[in-house]
C-alpha cells in the first residue's frame, strides 16, 4: 500500500512537472489570427520631386510590412476625409513629408494625438517656419522652427545618443545614414526637457555640405516628445532612404515601439 502511494505521488509529481514545463515555455512564438491594428500613411503627391521619390519608396517599405495581413495599411493624400472619428480607427499615422491642410486637418490631427494617438513623421512632415503659425504642433514637436541644413544629399555618420531605448537597443553606437538632406532646428529638441533625443549627426561631419554648409550646431535628427506617443525621423529626401539595413531596422523600430504604445493595449501579445 505504502509503495502504491509513493508510486502515485511520483506520477502526479511528474505530471505537474510536465505541465508546468508547458505552461513555463509555452509556444516561442506568436501567430497573428487577423490584424492587429491600422496604420494610416499620409504623403502630399505634389511635394518636391526628391520628397515624393521617398515617399514612393517609403509607401512601398510598409506595404511589405503588412504582408500577410499582420496589420492593415491605408494610404492617403489628403487627411481632409478624416475627421477626429476616423482617425481614432488607426494606432499610427505615417506622416511622409506631408502635415494636415487647413483648420479642421489640423485640431483633428491635435485632438487625435492628445488623445493618444500615435505618428512618427520623415523628414518635411515636420517642417516649420515662422509662416506655419500652428504653435500646438512646436509643442507636439518639441522643438521650434526649422533653422538650417546641409545641401546637396550626401550621407552622414550618425551616433545613437541612448542604447537604452527600444528604438535604438538593436542598433550600432553608431553608422552612415544613407544619402539624405537633413535640418537643424531652432531652438533644438535636446533644449526641451520633454524629448528625448535618439540619433543625431556626428559632430564629427562638420564642415557638413558642399554647397551649403553647417559649420557647428548641435543636430539631433531622430527624437520622441515623451508627452506624445510619436518618433521623429528627418530622412526623407531622395532615392536612397531605403538602401541601408540598419536605418531600415531604425524605421521598423520607431514604427514599432509607437504602435506598441497603444492605450488600447499592446497589439502584439493580441492573440
Ligand atoms: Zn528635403
Amino acid at each position: 500500500m505504502k509503495r502504491l502511494k509513493q508510486l502515485l505521488l511520483a506520477v502526479f509529481c511528474l505530471a505537474a512537472t510536465s505541465l508546468m514545463a508547458q505552461v513555463g515555455s509555452g509556444y516561442a512564438a506568436d501567430y497573428a489570427s487577423g490584424p492587429r491594428f491600422r496604420a494610416l500613411l499620409h504623403y502630399e503627391p505634389h511635394a518636391e520631386e526628391a520628397h515624393v521619390e521617398f515617399d514612393k519608396q517609403a509607401i512601398k517599405f510598409f506595404h511589405k510590412l503588412t504582408y500577410g495581413e499582420g496589420w492593415l495599411m491605408d494610404v492617403t493624400t489628403s487627411l481632409a476625409d478624416y475627421p477626429l472619428e476616423k482617425l481614432k480607427e488607426y494606432s499610427i499615422i505615417i506622416s511622409l513629408n506631408a502635415m494636415p491642410g487647413g483648420r479642421e486637418q489640423r485640431e483633428a490631427f491635435e485632438q487625435y494625438m492628445e488623445q493618444g494617438g500615435g505618428w512618427i513623421g520623415f523628414h518635411a512632415s515636420a517642417y516649420n517656419d515662422k509662416r506655419t503659425q500652428w504653435p500646438w504642433f512646436n509643442r507636439f514637436l518639441g522643438c521650434g522652427v526649422f533653422y538650417c541644413n546641409n545641401w546637396p544629399p550626401q550621407p552622414a555618420l550618425v551616433e545613437c545618443d541612448t542604447q537604452d531605448h527600444p528604438v535604438t537597443r538593436t542598433l550600432p553606437a553608431s553608422f552612415v545614414a544613407p544619402s539624405s538632406e537633413f535640418y537643424q532646428w531652432d531652438p533644438s529638441p535636446r533644449k526641451n526637457p520633454d524629448v528625448e533625443v535618439l540619433v543625431s549627426i556626428s559632430q564629427k561631419m562638420y564642415p557638413f555640405g558642399l554647397k551649403d554648409v553647417v559649420k557647428w550646431g548641435d543636430f539631433p535628427i531622430v527624437w520622441t516628445n515623451k508627452r506624445y506617443r510619436m518618433v521623429y525621423l528627418n530622412m526623407g529626401h531622395g532615392d536612397e532612404g531605403f538602401i541601408d539595413a540598419t536605418q531600415n531596422l531604425l524605421f521598423v523600430n520607431a514604427f514599432r515601439w509607437v504602435v506598441s504604445r497603444d492605450p488600447k493595449g499592446d497589439p502584439f501579445k493580441n492573440k
